[in-house]
């Protein structure tokens, strides 16, 4: 039996919302034993969101997880990290403590290759994630089989120089940590702060995609249309008085 992928999506309102989950929504159609937690930095789920999702015809859970608007002041504001805040106690509060965790952001690419190698994580698995910073990578450095460093552009004194979208970890590995497993409200430092509170140690780490040598998901970014911002429904009715 294959064990399940809980693939944490954070999205927000914005015009390309729709497109984006519409795009992601149809990648993950091609992936068995998936259940897909999207979760809207919103006060109240979209229906609209939810008729797409259901669509897909993917478990999927649909979860409101509005950020503070303490933190939509920052100069750096931490980007969906109340989203995979509130998936994350979802998982612990339903006791989902079989499977793989993943976080797969909704302007993300994903490889269809990507979900056989992280579906049989034992503790964490890491590997290369395409278009980050300056050297268009973010890879661990894997020497005879063993991760034993980062290759990222921006090292900022973090111990897991890794993206967000680089790393999966076993559900029965996390539910060890239950108690103390947190990401913080710090921009750049989210990765590196939840991977430290699971105690993680660098021989541990399993490094995927061949050795780390192929880039199977990619920090692709949309084009942010000018405001103002709205949200586009998936179906609109467009329609003059008769
Ligand atoms: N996000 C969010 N609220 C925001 C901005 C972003 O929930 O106010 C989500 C977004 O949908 C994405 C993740 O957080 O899944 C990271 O944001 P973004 O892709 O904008 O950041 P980048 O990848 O450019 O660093
Ligand atoms: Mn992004």
């Amino acid at each position: 039996d294959l064990p399940t992928i809980y693939f944490v999506t954070p999205t927000y309102p914005r015009r390309e919302q729709m497109p984006e989950l519409i795009r992601l929504g149809h990648t993950l159609m091609h992936v068995p034993k998936i259940h897909w937690i999207v979760a809207d930095d919103v006060y109240q789920c979209n229906v609209h969101l939810d008729s797409l999702l259901m669509e897909f015809g993917i478990p999927f859970t649909h979860i409101s997880s509005p950020m503070n608007n303490i933190y939509r002041h920052l100069k750096n504001v931490p980007r969906g990290v109340a989203n995979r805040r509130a998936a994350l106690n979802w998982i612990k509060s339903n006791n989902k403590s079989e499977g793989v965790l993943y976080f797969g952001d909704d302007d993300n690419t994903f490889h269809l290759r990507l979900f056989s190698e992280i579906r049989h994580t034992k503790v964490v698995s890491m590997f290369p994630v395409g278009l980050i910073g300056n050297y268009a990578v973010s890879s661990p450095v894997v020497r005879e089989g063993k991760v034993i460093g980062f290759l990222d552009s921006w090292i900022a004194g973090r111990e897991w120089a890794v993206d967000m979208a680089g790393f999966a970890v076993n559900l029965e590995y996390l539910f060890r940590y239950k108690n103390q497993v947190t990401m913080p409200y710090k921009a750049g430092y989210e990765e590196d702060m939840f991977l430290r509170s699971l105690n993680l140690r660098l021989e541990e780490v399993e490094p995927k995609a061949s050795n780390c040598t192929e880039i199977l998901v990619y920090h692709t970014q949309t084009k942010k249309t000018k405001s103002p911002d709205i949200i586009l429904p998936h179906s609109i009715t467009l329609s003059s008085p008769s």
